[in-house]
């Protein structure tokens, strides 16, 4: 069959190799003048860094499957995510551990002593917490809440945590002990040379061409027997139900000599200092060095028209416009709609490569039934 993929990001990459891999013809377009998607990273040309041109990217996974995946195509070195943050004046250690909240009261506490501090000063009485705010004082109470979660949060998502759900937060741990590893998956890393080299070598099959700088169309879908759409849902449908809230970034990029902050990346907790945090990429792959330094501050704002859509809000007060959009996909036929943007969702890497992998195994089951899916 001949297959378009809209997006050559790991959804494009991954489902097209392995349709490629059984015997389909797959054409790749993207955008951009680069595979990869948000995961890019390109050498920075003055000082010789891999940069994570959209933001940095950690692999971090439970799923062996996804993990060995990777690996097949990119050695993959140790990375362990080590988050500082900057509030009233002092540095602290992310997410929130047993070091934090010693820092933090002046304490010298053993786990369950935390435990217990933690447990008078926390709001308990807010039984099932709806929303970012009610998360945060139901599990560490006021002071940690202002510190690092307030002023953060309103930077990053340009509202009140009361109107963000509180799955937000959830994604956050709070650690009685000095484990300050910001993820608890099995398998962490960072690909060797880069993640625009792993896709770049995911999509190298003889099936398969490439086609950048080149937007979707749709009316080249006729010329296809199925079409895999990673771009915006809402953009698919020209937008004809009205525009699905994103947040974009800006990057701040500057060089400095030697080592800039010590630390892969450093948030900044207080609501007037006006980005969320900085980035130094040289310390996203420790096992090179360079003399001099690349960092990225970063600023979040609303998304407008002309800008790169980041993270999906879904506001409550989108839900109608999303299901809408989805019963629309879902009565698109030959195209299945996936990733980030196209199914409009927060999803990380390994997440993102494990839905790929499903979705070119049930095209290839629906292929051979002779159904359409
Ligand atoms: P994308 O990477 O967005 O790829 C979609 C591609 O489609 C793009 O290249 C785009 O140019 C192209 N496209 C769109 N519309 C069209 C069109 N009409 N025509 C042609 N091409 C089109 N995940 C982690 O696991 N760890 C992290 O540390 C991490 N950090 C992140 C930091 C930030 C700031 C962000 C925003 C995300 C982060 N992620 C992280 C998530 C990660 O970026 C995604 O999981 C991944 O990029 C999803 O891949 P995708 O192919 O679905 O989408
Ligand atoms: N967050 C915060 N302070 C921090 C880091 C995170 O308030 O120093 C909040 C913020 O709202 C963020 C959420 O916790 O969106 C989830 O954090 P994560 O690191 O997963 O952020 P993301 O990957 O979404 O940028």
């Amino acid at each position: 069959m001949k297959l378009l993929m809209v997006g050559a990001g790991l959804s494009g990459a991954v489902i097209g190799r392995m349709l490629a891999k059984a015997g389909h013809t797959v054409t790749v377009v993207d955008t951009r003048d680069h595979v990869a998607g948000n995961c890019h990273t390109e050498r920075d040309a003055e000082t010789g860094v891999n940069l994570h041109v959209y933001g940095p990217h950690i692999f971090h996974t439970d799923d062996e499957e996804v993990w060995n995946y990777v690996n097949d195509f990119m050695t993959f070195l140790p990375f362990k995510n080590r988050v500082k943050t900057t509030s009233q004046g002092q540095v602290f250690s992310l997410p929130i551990n047993l070091h934090t909240i010693n820092q933090y009261y002046g304490k010298t506490m053993r786990p369950e002593e935390a435990r217990a501090f933690i447990e008078q000063i926390a709001d308990r009485s807010i039984e099932d917490p709806q929303t970012f705010e009610e998360q945060a004082l139901r599990f560490v109470g006021p002071d940690l809440y202002e510190a690092f979660f307030k002023g953060y949060t309103i930077k990053q998502w340009g509202c009140s945590p009361t109107e963000l759900p509180a799955s937000i937060l959830k994604r956050l741990p709070v650690r009685f002990n000095y484990d300050d590893n910001y993820f608890f998956h099995k398998f962490q890393g960072m690909p060797e040379n880069g993640y625009t080299e792993m896709v770049a070598k995911i999509l190298d099959h003889e099936n398969i061409t490439v086609h950048l700088n080149t937007s979707f169309s749709r009316e080249q879908a006729a010329d296809f027997d199925h079409v895999f759409y990673s771009g915006p849902l809402d953009g698919y449908f020209g937008y004809d139900l009205g525009r699905l809230g994103y947040r974009t970034l800006d990057f701040e990029k500057f060089t400095a000599e030697g080592d800039y902050q010590g630390t892969a990346v450093m948030n900044y907790g207080d609501v007037d200092v006006p980005y969320t945090r900085i980035t130094e990429h040289k310390h996203f792959s420790p096992w090179e060095s360079h003399e001099n330094t690349v960092c990225y501050k970063e600023f979040s704002r609303a998304c407008e028209p002309e800008d790169i859509p980041y993270y999906p809000i879904r506001m409550v007060d989108e839900k109608k416009m999303l299901a809408d959009y989805v019963a629309l996909a879902e009565k698109t036929e030959s195209v299945t709609f996936v990733g980030r943007l196209g199914t409009y969702r927060y999803l990380d890497m390994d997440v993102t490569i494990r839905e790929a992998l499903d979705t070119g195994r049930a095209f290839l089951e629906h292929a051979a039934a002779g159904t359409s899916m």
